[in-house]
């Protein structure tokens, strides 16, 4: 199970865009939308073969593949089928509709693979990387799907051998835009979180509609006579709209130019050459579009990083100064403490047996634990502010499991709470000080255990359990069944001294959270409802 990031309460592990489950309702629907796609956009196909100088529904199985992997292979070559005998009306062999679209399907499986787990890109397109890899692997893919997909028909007899150069290259072009245009929108609409078309901040404003529009109406209306001459207008509003709005509203923007153009040409009835020409300039403007977008949005997530960075440099720069003054005060105020608790133990002495008023015994012996009590605070102080180093090792996480356990069982039989361990083997060994993450993992059921004992609900049980985690290590869950944490504790966990218990301290976690994070490794609240609190220790496995 991957880590969450630091927080309160810990976001949805990963934060990945939701998996893809090829359920039978899925495939219906995927089915549907291509089958609408590629009948909206079938226009202009090569005589005998089909072949179009666009073909979106490319950027639809591209973008399915990425998302499922070799899971989506059987759903692209059904979609395939569907549209060839439902939309395209296949024009030659039933041997070579079954071989041409097994080429295609081989072609961008592979490519979807390498993409996957060669390179490993982010499939939300967050880099430059990102898009540079998808562009650079599919265009290559689709380089080789396309002379082998019309080289089947040349077989097949439906196709003169001379034509298959311009055939294979107006194939690639139509594959090659649908990939630029298609596959990154439906990728960021897939993505975690609202998808573009629902942020501003994404999303092409009304200005630049209009823009785009209008530089649409430019390219189309006969302006200036040559209308080819003036494609480059449409350059300008999707500069505007990448520059501002990043790589959603860039690919947004490329799609709205792309429609456009395909509505302009349809309408206006160019020749099969001219819509060629009209492709391949849209090519370079959704290249365009999509790197321009993803350096902006890079450049964002940096600086918003940044931002964060500072943000928290200063919170910790706060933290020292705090923690120098506290350990400053801890030091003067033991000192005078203990002197008052011997002085007030020698009074105590002192009247002992003499004729005191009663109560004064009393009230003496009140005023000794009093300052007792702060005694213990200061010295938990100092033990949360003692920077020591942990002495590693590599150690069997069930080990420290079972040697907890003995340290807590009598807490637990006396608060009659059932514990349970539940230890998922097969675990790496993790490098850290045995005693440290046992204190942790003792203070975390002591927790569960007080809970419990103050709620008193109907069923008394802890969990204590450890699994292996991802990235390489193990995760420690102390679960319980008690009340849960209370609201405005949440946020305020692993502040010094914050507490709901009357004799509590407040130092637990946040000396727990010292201790895990001197071990690289991560402590949070996984979940707490008015059934239980789960807490969650992420230690990272010795390195091999
Ligand atoms: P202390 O136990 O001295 O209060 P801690 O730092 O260990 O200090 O805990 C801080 C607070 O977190 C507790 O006072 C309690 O309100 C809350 N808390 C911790 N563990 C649990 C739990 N398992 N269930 C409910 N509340 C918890």
């Amino acid at each position: 199970m991957p880590v969450p990031p630091a927080g309160p309460v810990a976001a949805p592990p990963g934060g990945a865009a939701p998996a893809v489950r090829l359920t039978a309702g899925f495939a219906l629907a995927f089915l549907g939308v291509y089958l609408a796609v590629d009948w909206l956009t079938f226009i202009h196909p090569r005589p005998n073969l089909n072949i179009t100088p666009w073909n979106p529904p490319a950027g639809l199985y591209l973008a399915l593949l990425l998302r499922t992997g070799l899971r989506g292979v059987p759903l692209t070559f059904a979609a395939l089928v569907a549209g060839d005998l439902a939309v395209r009306g296949h024009p030659a062999s039933a041997a070579s509709l079954v071989a041409s679209n097994l080429v295609i399907v081989a072609g961008y499986a592979a490519a979807a693979h390498v993409l996957r787990h060669r390179v490993a890109i982010d499939p939300e397109l967050s880099r430059v990387r990102d898009v540079g890899w998808l562009v650079g692997v599919t265009f290559l893919s689709a380089a080789a799907v396309a002379p082998a997909f019309v080289g089947v028909f040349v077989l097949d007899g439906a196709v003169a051998a001379d034509d298959l150069p311009l055939f294979a290259f107006q194939y690639w072009l139509g594959d090659a835009i649908a990939i630029a245009v298609v596959t990154p929108v439906v990728l960021l609409l897939h993505r975690p979180g609202p998808p573009p078309l629902r942020l501003p901040a994404e999303r092409p404003s009304a200005a630049q509609t209009a823009a785009m529009i209008a530089a649409l109406a430019v390219v189309f209306l006969p302006i200036g006579g040559d209308r080819f001459n003036l494609f480059y207008v449409l350059f300008l509003p999707l500069v505007w709209v990448a520059v501002t709005r990043g790589l959603a509203g860039a690919v947004l923007a490329a799609l709205v130019i792309q429609g456009g153009l395909i509505a302009g040409l349809q309408i206006i009835g160019f020749p099969l050459n001219a819509v060629v020409y009209h492709q391949t300039l849209m090519l370079a403007l959704a290249i365009t579009a999509l790197f321009l977008g993803a350096v902006v949005s890079e450049r964002r997530a940096v600086e918003t990083r940044l931002r964060e960075h500072e943000a928290e440099l200063a919170h910790i720069a706060r933290l020292a100064v705090t923690g120098e003054m506290a350990s400053a005060l801890a030091h003067e105020l033991n000192q005078p403490l203990l002197a008052a608790i011997s002085y007030t133990r020698a009074a105590q002495r002192l009247l002992d047996g003499a004729d005191t008023p009663p109560r004064a015994q009393e009230f003496i012996d009140k005023a000794v634990a009093q300052a007792e009590r702060a005694g213990e605070v200061v010295r938990g102080l100092r033990a949360f502010l003692r920077k020591g180093s942990p002495h590693l090792a590599p150690e069997a996480a069930a080990d420290i499991v079972r040697e907890t356990l003995a340290l807590v069982r009598a807490d637990a039989t006396y608060n009659r709470v059932h514990l349970r361990v539940d230890v998922a083997e097969p675990l790496p060994p993790v490098l850290c000080d045995r005693i440290q993450v046992e204190q942790v993992l003792l203070n975390l059921l002591h927790n569960s255990i007080e809970a419990i004992a103050a709620a008193d609900p109907p069923r008394r049980e802890v969990v204590l359990s450890v699994r292996a985690a991802d990235p390489a290590g193990v995760i420690f869950a102390v679960e319980d069944t008690g009340p849960g944490v209370v609201a405005d504790m949440v946020d305020r966990l692993y502040s010094p001294f914050a507490t709901t218990k009357p004799a509590g301290m407040g130092l637990g976690l946040p000396i727990c959270r010292s201790i895990v994070e001197s071990h690289g490794g991560r402590l949070w609240l996984a979940g707490t409802s008015a059934q239980g609190a789960v807490f969650h220790v992420f230690l990272p496995a010795a390195p091999p």
